[in-house]
């Protein structure tokens, strides 16, 4: 008997060795640090190639966001030209984040052809500043239809350009924003820096009340830790689901999966530790700060944490992270499974996304201070962190939904999808005391604040392992937004922090400001007010398990909004309140919401609609016919037995088990087929997105029970895709 794909496959795996890390014949040898940042065009490189006076006003427009001089342009295009050209370039590429969730990049090579028959290198100012890609399929959510494609990328000088690819064939990568004739955003990036400039605005005010009159802004500072899968190439291109879906429609449990909790923080398998160590080597050049890595709760998971930067860089480098990632699993013959659920019944794969402010002066906003004035400072913030949490929760509900988050956010491995705010024992009742707000002495262990004279207690900096479950935790100086799936784009997510975080700010500024110009002392008006807010606000915190049953009931008492899927928080994107919290702080239009409801809801009903397809053609195509070939067996077996043995046997009524599950599984794919059909005609946007939430899921769940069933009654051998334990266990 030959040997099938999947036995081949094992065999090959068996016998693999970990692959040595690339070796690019042009970086330099000395040392890490050497090679830290040698693909970017950083500061250090613009310092030694742009003249003196250029360099000044770009630093100017790179950290104060002044408009660039356009007499600049040509000259930091040519010393960018050369610079790539010297490392292997031959072309260039605006790259961006349009609404797809991934990145997107149109090469142009550097050559421009002279009537005499040669080519000259050439990069031209206005070819930095402004790109106009062939945009018309980009997805634009009305804003853009086809007669009027225009779309323009502009080059955003606040995070770096960089090189990509190997060999004497780079490419230029130039980090822009993408957008309308009409000047609509059409990315993630432009709405992004907009939230980014929205919460510096609000902060500065306070910080100005404060008598702070040295920051010139405020930043937001992220470090995202990413969780990803790693399967063996061999077996992942045996499974259609894996690679058109992200994720495995059929599969049964394994006899082990994640139960002896063994691979948690275990030794890193060696062919895993020089994929990483491969994939560290690629970042470093890209001057992105790998720091921390791995193994993950789920066997075959794994995560890499970076150090923190300001997010609008933390996000172009959270995207080429998972672009690299992706690249470099496949040299070392893995596949890297970004998907959120690739596996039912072990966990999935989230990103924590670590989120402070900080001032122009270094001083990170949510770091409680040693001096009363600066607590004061901190309990501002925090109080605004509180307000924004629970005031616009849908807000930052919208920024991390998604087809494929649906599976873990109120499942049992990921925060639920209500959102609630983690701040430890200390801190949690030095606000209680404060809510009281009359200067009586609190509860034992509960120490009063008076603001602008007393100091807060020192809290425990080791709170941040204390409760996983919660998905919005204090860290001792940043929160930690933890329901963000694998897969996505920060910038989402950090444009709803930030966003509802600069209209929280922007509430409390004003009521400062006018409690002071009532005449009401400073500290006294801080005082009243911080009461009021954790008064109102404490409903948001929450300490306990956010896991447990218990806790979906106590959120509704409190009044907090369980929005379980996608479809049902995206209805509210359209919500007067929901669109005030962008449209107040000039982040997006009502236009542009309606725009990205629009996508998003398309978005959904795809991804959905493709796996729905490929359930039904893989249930059909691949799993049925070995199902009934067994079947087919199996009535021989019991045939013959019964004639020989004069009466129907146990054989006859395993015939009869495998044979129940065939059955279900051929009705089941009938009902999907219909239901794809039937989702195939509709044509608005929300109405697919509801039927594929709740007509295509369950019923190929229903396929999906047959299957696995059938997987565990059938030969092995001949079971035509690559089981669960092979994906998980072998690397
Ligand atoms: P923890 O274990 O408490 O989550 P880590 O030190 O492991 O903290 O940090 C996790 C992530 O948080 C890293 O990416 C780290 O760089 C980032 N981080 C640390 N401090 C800050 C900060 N002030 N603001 C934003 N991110 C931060
Ligand atoms: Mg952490």
């Amino acid at each position: 008997m030959s040997a099938t794909a999947r036995e081949t496959a094992l065999g090959d795996i068996a016998a693999s060795q970990p692959v040595p890390p690339f070796e690019r014949p042009d970086a330099p040898r000395e040392s890490v640090t050497a090679e830290f940042g040698c693909d970017v065009f950083n500061e250090r490189v613009m310092r030694e190639r742009l003249p003196r006076d250029v360099y000044k006003r770009l630093r100017e427009t790179m950290s104060r966001r002044a408009p660039l001089n356009p007499a600049d342009a040509d000259v930091i295009a040519n010393a960018m030209k050369d610079w790539a050209i010297e490392r292997g370039a031959t072309h260039y590429t605006h790259w961006f984040q349009p609404m797809t969730g991934l990145t997107a990049e149109k090469h142009d090579a550097f050559l421009a052809p002279t009537p005499d028959g040669q080519v000259l290198s050439e990069f031209a100012g206005k070819m930095l500043i402004r790109g106009e890609p062939d945009a018309s399929s980009f997805p634009s959510g009305g804003i853009r239809s086809t007669f009027e494609a225009r779309g323009y990328t502009a080059w955003d000088p606040t995070t770096p350009s960089f090189l990509m690819g190997e060999g004497s064939g780079r490419t230029l990568y130039i980090p822009t924003v993408f957008y309308s004739y009409t000047g609509e955003a059409l990315d993630r990036k432009t709405p992004l820096m907009r939230s980014v400039d929205a919460v510096s605005r609000q902060a500065l005010r306070i910080l100005r009340l404060l008598g702070n009159t040295t920051a010139t802004d405020v930043r937001a500072m992220v470090g995202a830790e990413q969780e990803y899968f790693l399967v063996d190439r061999r077996l992942y291109v045996q499974r259609p689901d894996l690679m058109l879906c992200g994720r495995t429609l059929y599969g049964a449990r394994p006899a082990k999966g994640q139960e002896l909790e063994d691979h948690y923080f275990g030794s890193i398998p060696s062919r895993v530790l020089a994929f990483m160590q491969d994939v560290e080597r690629r970042l470093f050049a890209l001057g992105i700060p790998a720091h921390t890595r791995h193994n993950e709760v789920a066997p075959g998971q794994f995560e890499i944490a970076p150090v923190f930067e300001d997010v609008n860089i933390a996000t172009d480098h959270n995207m080429l992270i998972m672009e690299v990632l992706r690249r470099t699993a496949r040299r070392h013959g893995f596949a890297c499974l970004l998907h959120e659920k690739p596996f039912a019944g072990v966990n999935g794969s989230g990103k924590h996304n670590n989120w402070s402010l900080c001032d122009s002066d270094g001083n990170n906003l949510l770091n409680p201070g040693e001096t009363p004035m600066k607590n004061a400072q901190f309990l501002l913030f925090l109080a605004g962190v509180l307000r924004a949490v629970h005031k616009y929760a849908i807000n930052l509900r919208i920024g991390i939904i998604g087809a494929s988050n649906d599976h873990r956010l109120g499942a049992n491995e990921a925060p639920p999808a209500i959102l609630s705010v983690y701040l430890g024992e200390s801190l949690s009742s030095i606000i209680k005391c404060m809510a009281g707000g009359s200067g009586e002495e609190g509860p034992k262990n509960c120490p009063y604040i008076e603001i602008g004279v007393s100091a807060l207690p020192s809290l425990p900096r080791d709170v941040s392992d204390r409760n996983r479950t919660s998905p919005f935790a204090f860290t001792g100086n940043k929160f930690e937004f933890r329901a963000l799936g694998s897969s996505q784009n920060i910038a989402t997510a950090n444009i709803s922090l930030n966003g509802a975080m600069a209209c929280a700010l922007d509430d409390i500024a004003t009521r400062l400001e006018t409690a002071l110009a009532a005449g009401t002392p400073l500290n006294t008006a801080i005082q009243t007010l911080l009461a009021e807010l954790f008064q109102e606000h404490m409903p948001i915190v929450f300490d306990g398990n956010n896991y447990s049953a218990e806790w979906v009931e106590e959120a509704a008492r409190r009044g907090l909004p369980n929005l379980t899927d996608t479809v049902s928080a995206l209805e509210h994107y359209s919500d007067a309140e929901v669109m005030a919290v962008f449209s107040s702080q000039g982040i997006l239009s009502d236009r542009e919401m309606a725009s990205r409801q629009e996508i998003l809801f398309e978005h959904y009903a795809h991804s959905i609609g493709i796996e729905a397809n490929l359930a039904l053609r893989l249930g059909r195509a691949v799993i049925l016919p070995a199902a009934l070939d067994y079947q087919e067996h199996l009535a021989k077996v019991a045939e013959r037995t019964a004639a020989l043995a004069g009466e129907a046997g146990v054989e006859t009524t395993y015939f009869r088990r495998v044979r129940g599950h065939a059955s279900g599984l051929i009705g089941a794919l009938d009902v999907l087929e219909a239901l794809c059909a039937e989702a195939s005609g509709k044509s608005c946007a929300v109405e697919k997105a509801r039927f594929a939430r709740d007509s295509l899921l369950p019923a190929m769940q229903a396929c999906r029970e047959h299957a696995d069933a059938l997987e565990g009654l059938c030969r092995d051998r001949d079971w035509p895709l690559p089981l669960y334990a092979e994906l998980l266990w072998m690397y």
